[in-house]
Parts: C-alpha cells; sequence; structure tokens
C-alpha cells in the first residue's frame, strides 16, 4: 500500500462483507444493505482519471469506477508509475466508510497497448488471420498478466464486432467478417479472465473482461461521398431479426457463456425491419439491453456505456440519464460530467423515474465482479509480476501470433520465402516503423508513426533472421543487383471514424507507396508486404508483383513476420475479412449473391513443405474421412483434413481466383469453423471443379 495514511471514516473491520469466507452472493447482499442511495449512485459512475480536479471527489462521490482514456498515461510510462497513480486514487476510495475498492479500466485491446515496452499483440484482424484459437487465449493471458501487473483489473476489450465493410476504422479491431470466425477467437475472454466461473479472476495475471461493441457496431452504413458525411462510425446499422441475430448477436452469445464479465454497448443505433421503432441508439435500448442480453442470454455482469455515449441520446441530460439507466446501463462512463450524472441520477430515483430496485440490481452486479476480482482483499496493485512485461517468453508468443498472422495472397514462381544467400533491396514507408506497425490504440488513442514504443521493426526482423538486406525507404538507391525486392507498405495508424478514407484515398496506397511498389518489381522479382488495418486495394497492379502478403498490423515482433519472410515458419494464414478489387465492391462479404473479390474470405496459400498427415489423397476420400471425424467429434482430425483438402485445391487453382472458385471456397472456411468438416471438403471439392 502507498506510503500515505489513508483518513477512514469509520473502520468496517468485521463487517460480513468483508469475510473472504463468505459466498459472494452474502457478501453482496450485506454490503448493499448498509449503502446510502448516493453510495450506490457513485458505484454507478466512471470518470476519467484527469477529470477527477480535486482527489477528495472520489471518495465525496464515492466513485465506483475509474479509466485512463486511450493516452491517459501517467508520466514517466512505466509500470511503477501506472501501480503509483492508480494506488493514489484507491487510497481515495479507501477513505470512504465501507472502503469499497475502486475498478480502473483501460483499452488493453492488443496487449497492454498503453504502456511503453509492453508486448504489443497484432491487431484483432490479424488473430482473426491466425483461425488459431489456442494462440488467441495465449494472446489474452499475455495481456492480462501485462496489465494487472500495473495495478489494473479491467480490459475494455475484447471488441466483438462482425465488421462487414471495411472503409470503418475499426476494422482493425474486429476478428472478421463472419460471425463464426469471430466466435471461434473468444477464447481470448479466457486468456483474459480465466475460468467462466469467474474463479481466477482474484489471481494476479488475471483481468475483467468486456465484450464490445453491443450490438451491430461492425453492420452501419458507410455514408455519403457526395455530402462527406461518413457516419459508418456510430452510425446506424440496418438489419432484419434474422441478422441480426446469426450476425451480430452469435458472438455476444458465445461470450456470455464464456462469463464474460462486462458488456459495452455501441455508440451506433439499430434500425430492426419491421420493428416500427426507426432507428435507435444502442444506449437506449432496453429491448436489446435488458430484453436480450440480460434476459434472454442471461448475462450476469455489468453493463458499462461506451465515453460519453449517454449525451448522444435525444432528450435532457436527465432524460439521457434515465433512459440509459432503464435500458440497462449498470455503469456510465461519463467521463467529464461525473458530478452532473451523480446529482441527476439521484434526481430521477428520487422522483420515481428510475426505480430503486434498477439501482440495486445495477450496483449488486457491480459489486459481484469487485468481489471477485479480490479487490476488497487486494486493492492495490501487486507489481510482482511487472518483470513479465515485455518479457522474452511474453514477446515469443506476439511473435508466434505475428507470425501465423501473415497472409500469403499470391506467390509466383515461389518468390517466397526467402533465401539467406539471396541479395535482398527492402523499400517502403512501413518496412522501418513501430508505430505503424503497431496501429492504432497504441500509446495514444490514435497511435502515431516511428518509435513510440520498444519492438523490432519488420526490416530488423530480417536483418536479425540473417538476411542479405540493403535498405531504402523512398527506393531510390539503385536497384541495380539484387536477388529480390521487398516492399512493405500500407496505412498509418488512426483509431474509430474512418481513417484516411473520408480524404478521398478509399483504401488505396498511397502516392509514394505505388511508385515505390511500382519501382522495385519492374526492377526484380519483388514481394509486397502490405501494413493495415484493412485491405488495401491493390487491382490491376496485382499482375506486377510475385509475391502479395496481408501482414495486418502485426505489433512490436517484426521477428514474426521475418519467420515467415525466412522460411523458419510456414505461411499458414487466411483472409479474415474479403479483399476487394475495387472500391466499387465494397461493402463485399462471403455469402453476397454476387461475390466476385480480388481473393475471397478464407485465402492464403501456405509454404507449408508437406500437407498434413492422415487421411486419403483425393478430395473424395478427404469428404469420407472429414465427414466421420465430424461425427466421433475428432475436431482435430476434422480440421487437418480439411486443411489438406484446401492445400489440394490451392495447387489446382494457382491464381486464377475466379468468382467459381471463391465462393465455395470461402463457404468451407466458414463450415470449418462451425465444426462440418464433411460439408467444408465438399466446398473444396467444389472449388477444384470449378478450376479444372
Ligand atoms: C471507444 C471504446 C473505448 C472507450 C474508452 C470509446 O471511444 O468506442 O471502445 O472502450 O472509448 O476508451
Amino acid at each position: 500500500p502507498p506510503a500515505e495514511t489513508p483518513q477512514v471514516v469509520l473502520d468496517a473491520h468485521g463487517l460480513p462483507y468483508l469475510n473472504a469466507k463468505l459466498p459472494v452472493k452474502k457478501r453482496v447482499a450485506d454490503l448493499l444493505s448498509r449503502m446510502s442511495l448516493a453510495e450506490k449512485a457513485g458505484q454507478m459512475t466512471q470518470a476519467e482519471r484527469g477529470a477527477i480536479t480535486a482527489p477528495g471527489d472520489i471518495a465525496a462521490y464515492g466513485l465506483g469506477s475509474l479509466l485512463s482514456g486511450g493516452g491517459s498515461t501517467p508520466t514517466p510510462n512505466t509500470p511503477e508509475a501506472w501501480a503509483k497513480m492508480i494506488d493514489a486514487f484507491q487510497l481515495r476510495a479507501q477513505a470512504t466508510r465501507f472502503q469499497i475498492p475502486l475498478i480502473y479500466g483501460v483499452d488493453a485491446v492488443h496487449g497492454h497497448n498503453n504502456l511503453v515496452g509492453a508486448t504489443v499483440m497484432p491487431h484483432n484482424i490479424g488473430i482473426g488471420a491466425t483461425r488459431d484459437p489456442a494462440l488467441a487465449e495465449q494472446t489474452g493471458a499475455v495481456t492480462a498478466a501485462e496489465v494487472r501487473a500495473t495495478g489494473i483489473p479491467w480490459d475494455f476489450a475484447p471488441c466483438l464486432c462482425v465488421t462487414r465493410d471495411e472503409r470503418w476504422g475499426r476494422s482493425y479491431e474486429a476478428y472478421g467478417e463472419d460471425p463464426a470466425l469471430v466466435q471461434a477467437m473468444e477464447t481470448v475472454i479466457q486468456g483474459l479472465q480465466g475460468r467462466a466461473s469467474g474463479a481466477d479472476l482474484k489471481d494476479d495475471d488475471k483481468v475483467l473482461a468486456t465484450a464490445k461493441h453491443f450490438v451491430g457496431d461492425g453492420g452501419t452504413g458507410y455514408g455519403s461521398s457526395t455530402t462527406g458525411t461518413y457516419t459508418i462510425d456510430q452510425g446506424v446499422t440496418e438489419v432484419t431479426r434474422q441478422e441480426l441475430e446469426a450476425v451480430h448477436l452469435a458472438p455476444f452469445r458465445t461470450a456470455v457463456d464464456r462469463g464474460v464479465g462486462t458488456v459495452m454497448p455501441s455508440y451506433s443505433s439499430l434500425d430492426i425491419a419491421g420493428d416500427g421503432k426507426g432507428p435507435v441508439k444502442m444506449h437506449a435500448r432496453a429491448d436489446l439491453l435488458n430484453g436480450v442480453l440480460k434476459d434472454r442470454m442471461g448475462f450476469d455482469g455489468f453493463v458499462i456505456s461506451d465515453w460519453a455515449a449517454i449525451d448522444q441520446l435525444p432528450g435532457d441530460y436527465a432524460s439521457d440519464v434515465r433512459t440509459s439507466v432503464n435500458a440497462g446501463l449498470d455503469m456510465i462512463m461519463v467521463p467529464y460530467a461525473y458530478k452532473d450524472f451523480h446529482a441527476t441520477l439521484l434526481d430521477e430515483v428520487g422522483a420515481g423515474r428510475v426505480a430503486e430496485r434498477r439501482i440495486d440490481d445495477a450496483v449488486s452486479r457491480i459489486l459481484t465482479r469487485k468481489f471477485e476480482l479480490g479487490l476488497f482483499e487486494k486493492p492495490y496493485a501487486d507489481t510482482g509480476n511487472a518483470s513479465a512485461i515485455g518479457s522474452a517468453g511474453h514477446r515469443n508468443v506476439a511473435r508466434k501470433a505475428a507470425a501465423e498472422s501473415q497472409v500469403l495472397l499470391k506467390n509466383s514462381g515461389g518468390v517466397l520465402p526467402l533465401k539467406k544467400n539471396q541479395k535482398v533491396y527492402v523499400a517502403g514507408s512501413n518496412a522501418d516503423d513501430i508505430g505503424n506497425q503497431t496501429g492504432g490504440w497504441t500509446i495514444t488513442w490514435q497511435g502515431a508513426s516511428g518509435d513510440i514504443t520498444q519492438g523490432t521493426t519488420i526490416l530488423e526482423g530480417m536483418r536479425k533472421a540473417g538476411g542479405d538486406v540493403t535498405y531504402s525507404k523512398d527506393a531510390s538507391a539503385s536497384t541495380d543487383g539484387y536477388d529480390v525486392g521487398v516492399v512493405v507498405v500500407g496505412e498509418t495508424p488512426y483509431a474509430e471514424g474512418v481513417g484516411d478514407v473520408g480524404n478521398g484515398n478509399d483504401l488505396e496506397l498511397t502516392a509514394a507507396d505505388r511508385a515505390a511498389v511500382d519501382k522495385v518489381c519492374a526492377a526484380m522479382r519483388c514481394a509486397v508486404l502490405i501494413v493495415s488495418g484493412r485491405p488495401q486495394l491493390i487491382g490491376d497492379r496485382l499482375g506486377d508483383i510475385d509475391a502479395l502478403v496481408a501482414s495486418w498490423l502485426p505489433g512490436t515482433e517484426g521477428d514474426g513476420v521475418a519467420d515467415v519472410l525466412y522460411g523458419r515458419r510456414p505461411f499458414t494464414g487466411q483472409l479474415p475479412v474479403t479483399w476487394p478489387k475495387s472500391q466499387a465492391q465494397l461493402p463485399i462479404n462471403v455469402g453476397d449473391a454476387a461475390y466476385d473479390p480480388q481473393f475471397p474470405y478464407g485465402w492464403g496459400l501456405t509454404t507449408l513443405s508437406r500437407v498434413p498427415e492422415g487421411g486419403s489423397a483425393t478430395l473424395k476420400g478427404l469428404a469420407a474421412a472429414a465427414a466421420a471425424a465430424e461425427r466421433a467429434g475428432a475436431d482435430g482430425v476434422g480440421r487437418a483434413l480439411v486443411g489438406k483438402a484446401r492445400l489440394l485445391v490451392q495447387q489446382k487453382v494457382g491464381q486464377a481466383v475466379t468468382a467459381a472458385v471463391a465462393k465455395p471456397f470461402a463457404d468451407a472456411d466458414h463450415l470449418l469453423l462451425t465444426g462440418r468438416y464433411g460439408k467444408a471438403v465438399e466446398q473444396l471439392t467444389a472449388a477444384y471443379r470449378a478450376a479444372s
């Protein structure tokens, strides 16, 4: 505990709720029965740490929670400074009569991305590309360990958006465009929280997770390029009931089953066909929050609003507060208006417009999680694990994730993997830039180019791998005499909004990137790596490029990218989203009636030298074996057999990805993810036939 002495108003010693041996339910009931309405309203209030002007406000309002919004980091930005800062706030909370601990939250959406020196994972779009649920769980475990070691017990992650249009600036926060893929990656919740029962939350390497943003955030319409209003972020999702269930709600059902502790509603509105309501903001949708999430799905954690989201509801502030709390929000991220919120909530309860029953329910949910996290017993930071932050073990998990996330889209003449005796010419804006490689939500909210944290760039990784590498960022150095070129291009960081799409760049590479690609690929055999949060349009340029890799935002471990480039690991990643040919095709998703992308959902060549063992060598034999594995519930065998069939198809298809091939190929991946192995091989067989 901090050196300062807490000014405890009343010694709560001996009260039943402080008895860790009692069941959590009993402790919650005991504490709740003692609390005043003002104390209860305080628990429902979350403020930004920078908004607390008078430290005494924490006790005066009985604040339940604080957060660091993106970039709200201590100076210096070290583990010790984080722990010290949070402990100082906690000390104030300990000076209240019941000593109810604060719960501190951050967005650690790809590792502990707020902290300089932490292990930064690939963003979720890359994790989706790995198709590796065990690895997703490991990335969650590393994140949780690093976050908790800085005194933070709560992470506003994972984002479970099913992204349907990559012009959305949060596309990279999604695991992919297919709900089955998002569901498969939700093992990350166990990595963060431990067992679904919540029994591991008190461990010093676990945190409470947040499934966000409920619901339909990935389905918003793009808006108008004529008026220049891009409503795709925080806009309106128009759906039928059936689509809502199958596409957007499905991942939240899985999250509830996995015991996710908190859920954050989306800024967006939902417009459900035929319900007669028109577009309604999610923070006001009692039918979805109370009705579906809590009542039907049985979610028993607490609902935390998004940042100042209630301000977007129609009507005055009292109406915002009343509507959102009555709709099922349990804690409100105010984040600067904590005094107003607290007073307004008390007024609304006083006037009978919010029932005290609703307040008791909300506070019970919040207290339950605080007890489960062990915060009453250990309110202060336990920095015992701080040495694990950015450790070799953690970085190895991120490196593996970076390697498995690489999707080899094209590989003419076997340009990749590179050989160590080749003279390699490296160019491009994203070859040697940790900031661009980690993307948004890194150190600051928007992220930034350049040396923002510790890690290995792709160029450095290639050098460490022993490559004979010459680097010319803008490809101005002479291109004479090289065996192969590697041009690493893509996006610069952004978070939320639309990224640079609204400026008319529309998923096009920048002029400088295009020039570097054109120059190097005209001069020698070349591989192009795209480091970006979403597909970038390649169009006809594809003909001039020998090998093309979707690298996504691989995080701090450029070594992982170098691993696949130099063949220390095979390429195995598969597209988590459809790769469009042109702007005019957007939005484009697997399952669309007319589906003619540049590369289909699920595409990804592998450089595995041998197909996985087992099963027959013919597609017919594989289909039968896969169906048998499915009946026997042998998932590992089923997946391997489908993988083998995929390889046979890729060998046949080569670069000729026609629509007739793309559709069944993509459908096969969906079937694989939902455990229908026999049918998956049948679809791959159809793709094979279409290519013949
Ligand atoms: C984002 C959330 C995030 C919150 C807190 C909002 O702008 O939409 O995803 O958790 O900020 O930083």
